[in-house]
């Protein structure tokens, strides 16, 4: 258990806004597909305004974690989220995947992410998901360098925690992510990309029964859900977003939280639990 005590489960409903990098990071060649890239343009257009309907009819908070690029290259549309009252994290600039980056160019991409994001809000993230949900072996020590307060990346705990290395606390918190609870896994299509397309109703099968069994333990875990705008954006995702979160909503214990918030609270706490990072560098 963490130290948040008095509610079962807290739910961080989070949106990775990639736009048309979501293609372009996984393959430069993509660049030139006019198609491929149009499913880009269809997040922040038309999912975007969709999911923050859905969140306003809820009363909901979300977390959204947006390039750089995306950003400067749909302002407006991110401003609306901003307005909303929703917290935005950083996504580096054009969803560089660090694992593949040169180190100084992973450092540029983060710092020009940043900047764009800050510009955006009028001030800086506090928190840093890795686009391919990926840490090269600079990335973590980039997040200490800038100051960030939190990641949504690793997949070790149902339970946030801090990251420590050598046994000392870093003051980074991990909420903790799944393939499971993310979209892309069942949605993500593209000709040579992806698994088949999932129909809405295993997957909110599978989202409800993952829910369940956390809620019976609770103990305050945290459900991160990642979702993306181009995927679960279609209307009949939409719908299925809102059965899921109308069947949890009223439960007792039940607290949606944006990632920030939630880091907050565990900071207050003086939330006990802890992960050394050093143990995930480089096992054999
Ligand atoms: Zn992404």
């Amino acid at each position: 258990m963490n130290d948040i005590r008095g509610d079962k489960l807290y739910v961080a409903l989070t949106f990775d806004i990639d736009g048309e990098t979501l293609w372009t990071s996984r393959d430069k060649i993509n660049r030139i597909g006019p198609v491929l890239l149009s499913q880009g343009y269809y997040g922040p257009e038309t999912g975007v305004p969709r999911i923050l309907k859905l969140l306003k009819a809820h009363n909901l908070p979300a977390t959204f974690f947006i390039t750089g690029y995306a950003a400067d290259t749909y302002p407006d549309i991110c401003k609306t989220i901003v307005d909303a009252g929703h917290e935005i994290g950083h996504h580096n600039y054009a969803h560089e995947w660090p694992p593949r980056t040169a180190p100084a160019e992973e450092r540029a991409a983060f710092e020009k992410g940043l900047d764009s994001l800050t510009r955006l809000t009028g001030k800086q993230p506090e928190g840093y998901r890795a686009p391919g949900w990926e840490f090269s072996d600079i990335t973590f020590d980039l997040l200490k360098e800038f100051g960030m307060a939190y990641s949504s990346n690793m997949m070790d705990d149902e339970f946030a925690y801090q990251h420590t290395e050598g046994g000392q606390p870093t003051g980074i918190w991990e909420l903790p992510c799944s393939w499971i609870l993310d979209d892309a896994a069942f949605f993500m299509y593209g000709l040579t990309y992806g698994p088949p397309q999932y129909p809405t109703g295993p997957v909110l099968d599978l989202w409800n029964s993952e829910f369940d069994g956390m809620y019976a333990e609770g103990d305050g875990r945290v459900y991160v859900l990642t979702m993306h705008p181009q995927f679960i954006g279609r209307s009949s995702r939409i719908a299925m977003l809102n059965e899921f979160i109308t069947r949890i909503k009223d439960k007792p214990g039940v607290v949606f939280t944006g990632c920030g918030d939630y880091v907050r609270k565990l900071r207050q706490a003086d939330s006990p639990r802890r992960r050394d990072y050093d143990r995930r560098k480089k096992p054999v």
